[in-house]
């Protein structure tokens, strides 16, 4: 029986589950895979976005400005390594430059603050590497990089000391009503060599409150909950991993004038 169950260990999962953690509460996170962060938080690009290129009236978009103010708050707490690299939105036309100050605008309606557009003598200085026909960029300098899984496992191992408790290979397939309390079944995996005794079982969880963040499954958990009112509609992307020994390249993070697509 606890106070809060929480469903999914990705970033999302572990920083709820460190900020109840000051609290006197019971408190379990429940993640499906035999890892934290196994889900979209190992594999993104560690950028903590400045808050640029959001709508100036989106919940996205005051979330992305706020949660870059608390991620250097926390890192500093948690003594993780997060790196003030500054952004790059980079336009090689004149008539992109309406576009970009239009992004520039928006950003700055968001509370993004000292966003300035730099030519191209300061981009020859500050990127060497850059295409010389870049025209201008956007510099946002608040934006940084963190280690995506380190940041999870940081917020998670931190949680862990304040007593949540973390169950791996725990994959919950149904939710219940039990009185006031709600009844989770959990599936435990059995994995190639059972680290667990439940190995191959199914077990019980009573919570008071239950939080879904369950990230892509968000929607299949939230049905088991009786909510159908969102789907979530995942796509997949490539990206590139270059070597570390090529990470001098640039010194910024460097992106083109989005488009729609
Ligand atoms: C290629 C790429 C690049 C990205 N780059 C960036 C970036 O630079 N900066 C940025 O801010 N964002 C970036 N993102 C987005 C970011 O990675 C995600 O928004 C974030 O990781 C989501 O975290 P989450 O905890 O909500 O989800 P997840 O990390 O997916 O965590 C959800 C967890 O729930 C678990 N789970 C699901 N169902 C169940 C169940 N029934 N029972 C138990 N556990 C369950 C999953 O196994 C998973 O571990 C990127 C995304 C991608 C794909």
């Amino acid at each position: 029986m606890y106070d809060v169950l929480i469903i999914g260990g990705g970033v999302t999962g572990a920083a709820i589950s460190r900020e109840l953690s000051r609290y006197h509460l019971k408190i379990a996170l429940l993640e499906k895979e035999a890892e934290l962060a196994f889900g979209v938080s190992k594999s993104n690009s560690g950028i903590i976005h400045p808050g640029t290129q959001n709508p100036p009236d989106s919940l996205k978009g005051k979330l992305c400005v706020q949660g870059n103010k608390l991620t250097r708050k926390l890192a500093k707490e948690l003594g993780v390594h997060f790196e003030e690299v500054g952004e790059l939105i980079v336009i090689f036309k004149e008539e992109e430059m309406a576009q970009l100050q239009k992004i520039k605008q928006d950003a700055e309606t968001l509370g993004v603050g000292g966003l300035r557009i730099v030519d191209r003598q300061w981009l020859r200085e500050n990127e060497p590497n850059l295409n010389p026909d870049a025209l201008a960029a956007l510099y946002a300098p608040t934006a940084g990089i963190i280690s995506p899984y380190r940041w999870v496992y940081d917020l998670a191992e931190n949680a862990a000391k304040n007593g949540v408790e973390i169950f791996l290979e725990h994959k919950v397939t149904s939710i219940t009503k039990d009185g006031k309390n709600l009844r989770l079944n959990v599936s435990v995996s059995s994995g190639e060599e059972p680290r667990s005794s439940f190995a191959g079982s199914e077990r019980t969880f009573l919570a008071r409150y239950v939080i879904n963040a369950a990230g892509l499954f968000a929607d299949e958990v939230a049905r088991m909950a009786g909510i159908t009112d969102f789907v979530i509609k995942p796509r997949k992307g490539e990206e590139f991993l270059l070597d570390k020994k090529r990470e001098h390249i640039v010194n910024h993070i460097i992106f083109p004038l989005p488009t729609p697509t």
